[in-house]
């Protein structure tokens, strides 16, 4: 089994988070668990990251921060993502509401790409709007690593266009119900995380299950 498919926590689990004690698997988070009962990857950027006591990282350049810079940016990326702590290799990805340039965003992303195929570490992603060039890139490239699209707030055809090509999807506080019922339907599990919310990971499933015991599970 590879690292990231450790995070796809199964409906039962979900469904049972009442139940009190389970782990909560946090797939993506901007903060250090401050639950024991959470395991989570820690978002951290290049030349920041640090070892954070049960839990787990990954590590990159957010679209955010591409700039005439992304190249010094990246030089410590290769080093800092070796570590046996980093997971994954993010979040990174394309963002086209981001007042930048979108094309050294691409390349940005693609050197991301290289690295994560290089280490053998999957990738997790942030898109906006660029689900296009996201999968021409994937397209291209076929990589043997897995591609975690964190956050996903797309219908239902966007969630199918994008599991018919291999690449997995997260949940965070706000989606779109019609595709996490699709997305649980079809896998029997779901990715979970908090991002920058100001909810928990336990209140994350929480509301996941209740939408998950209220809608039509197939
Ligand atoms: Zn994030």
């Amino acid at each position: 089994m590879d690292f990231i498919s450790q995070f796809a926590v199964s409906l039962d689990v979900i469904l049972g988070e009442e139940a009190g004690m389970i782990p909560f698997h946090n797939s993506h988070t901007h903060r250090v668990p401050e639950d024991d009962n959470e395991i989570a990857i820690v978002n951290s950027y290049p030349g920041k990251s640090c070892f954070i006591e049960n839990a787990y990282l990954s590590c990159g350049i957010h679209p955010w921060h591409v700039n005439d810079t992304w190249k010094e940016q990246f030089e410590n990326l290769p080093f800092e993502a070796k570590k046996n702590s980093v997971l994954a290799i993010g979040e990174c990805g394309l963002d086209k509401l981001f007042v930048g340039n979108f094309r050294q965003q691409i390349e940005a992303f693609r050197a991301q790409v290289t690295l994560s195929e290089t280490l053998q570490k999957p990738m997790i992603i942030h898109c906006v709007k660029a689900f296009d060039e996201l999968l021409a890139i994937h397209k291209e490239i076929s990589p043997s690593q897995k591609w975690l699209i964190h956050g996903f707030r797309g219908k239902p055809e966007q969630a199918k266009q994008l599991m018919a090509k291999g690449l997995l999807l997260s949940f965070g506080h706000r989606y779109n119900v019609e595709t996490l019922l699709y997305v649980a339907s079809t896998y029997r599990c779901l990715y979970l995380e908090t991002d920058d919310s100001s909810l928990s990971i336990r209140q994350i499933y929480h509301q996941v299950a209740c939408h998950l015991s209220s809608g039509n599970l197939g």
